[in-house]
């Protein structure tokens, strides 16, 4: 039962984003003279659902006002994250943005197929990832709703930047603020999502 409430709960904001971001890719917008720079957090403990330990890399190369994670495999198959410009974000969206790519590990994301961009499955995986930053951030660093209502602010700040229509971040905000107001533990959660996608090792 957690697990059709889950998956149905996940989906209904995935469709919105799916309907309204098809039609906004704008460009990274270059603002380099504006930034403002804060302090670079100390990342999260993550370990993939393989039960391999995930290392953080600081890859700051390109010169953009935006700060991006990815959770990849690195050339000699190592599970990791690259953190791109973390300066340039509020120390609480750098966690939120940590733990998202986290969960792309944490939920499989990483060694499956990549889903077509912005099709439904992609944008399911990005709902699925929000929902369980913002849920480690409740529940292991004990953000309350103004921490919330500064990750969310953040968020916000950054998708309006690169030209994303309100109804996008409405509606990404609007799933966050779900999983943090109704769900469990961030790994009940989890393993909803591997025990759906056949993955679950006790
Ligand atoms: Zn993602």
């Amino acid at each position: 039962m957690p697990l059709q409430g889950t998956a149905l709960s996940i989906i209904l904001p995935a469709m919105g984003l799916a309907l309204s971001m098809a039609a906004s890719n704008a460009a990274i917008g270059q603002d380099a003279q504006t930034l403002t720079t804060y302090d670079v957090v100390n990342p999260p403990p993550c370990t993939n659902n393989k039960g391999e330990m995930v290392r953080f890399i600081e890859r700051n190369g390109e010169r953009s006002a935006m700060a991006a994670g990815m959770a990849i495999r690195d050339r000699n198959g190592q599970a990791v994250i690259f953190r791109s410009n973390y300066a340039a974000a509020p120390p609480e969206f750098q966690r939120f943005i940590d733990r998202h790519e986290c969960a792309h590990h944490q939920t499989g994301d990483v060694d499956r197929p990549h889903p077509p961009r912005n099709s439904p499955e992609h944008l399911m995986n990005e709902s699925i990832s929000d929902c369980v930053a913002i849920l480690r951030l409740r529940d292991e660093e004990g953000f309350d709703r103004a921490g919330f209502s500064r990750v969310a602010a953040a968020m916000r700040h950054d998708m309006a930047k690169i030209g994303f229509p309100e109804i996008s971040i409405g509606s990404r905000i609007g799933n966050i603020d779900n999983c943090y107001s109704k769900y469990g533990s961030p790994q009940d959660f989890i393993d909803g999502i591997l025990k759906h996608r056949g993955l679950f090792q006790p």
